[in-house]
């Protein structure tokens, strides 16, 4: 049997970054440790076994590294959602809205066949913005969304109202306020 280790404290705090009166939450503190990561990618797929998921979806760049894992985990194909010019082949694309700007996310036209059952994933959800961006373009697509998984939550900038009010089950394993 192992230890239930407690996630938040392998989470490193990097203040100031990317800009000055931003804390960055730093997840490659949790994911250089083994039985850290092994536990993080366990708790986020734990909810959805069984719910016959046919493919997690990862927001790029630290959505790929959960995202693969749980893959392999449930035994399912990974699906990624990439910045604007990544993908090689014919995509389909969603902007969003920044806070001086907008970006915008795309996804391989052929990845998801209608009514596939899709997890959504990616390391943080704090306004929401890019998860709601993927949750559009996943439905353009015909996705069945069953669910979104995240590492961290940070409640007060309410990405996970939004995504919620959008339809959508949220499960994330750690909060800062
Ligand atoms: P949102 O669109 O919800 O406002 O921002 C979430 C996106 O920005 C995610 O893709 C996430 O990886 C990234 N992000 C924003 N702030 C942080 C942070 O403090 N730590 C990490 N690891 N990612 C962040």
């Amino acid at each position: 049997t192992s230890e239930t280790l407690d996630l938040k404290s392998l989470i490193r705090s990097i203040p100031d970054y990317p800009k000055t009166g931003i804390i960055f939450r730093d997840i490659t503190s949790l994911i250089a440790h083994g039985a850290g990561f092994k536990q993080s990618v366990r708790q986020l797929v734990d909810p959805y076994r069984g719910q016959g998921i046919d493919k997690i979806v990862g927001i790029e760049a630290r959505g790929f590294i959960f995202g693969g894992a749980m893959a392999e985990q449930l035994g399912v194909g990974f699906v990624p959602i990439r910045k604007q010019g990544k993908l090689p082949g014919e995509v389909i694309g969603q902007d969003y809205a920044l806070e001086y700007g907008t970006d915008r996310i795309e996804l391989h036209a052929d990845a998801i066949k209608a009514g596939e059952k899709i997890l959504l994933v990616d390391d943080l959800i704090a306004t929401g913005g890019t998860a709601a961006a993927a949750v559009d373009l996943l439905r353009r697509a015909g996705a069945d969304i069953v669910g979104s998984a995240f590492v961290i939550d940070l409640p007060e900038l309410g990405g996970t109202d939004a995504l919620r009010a959008k339809g959508v089950d949220v499960h994330c394993l750690i909060a800062f306020e």
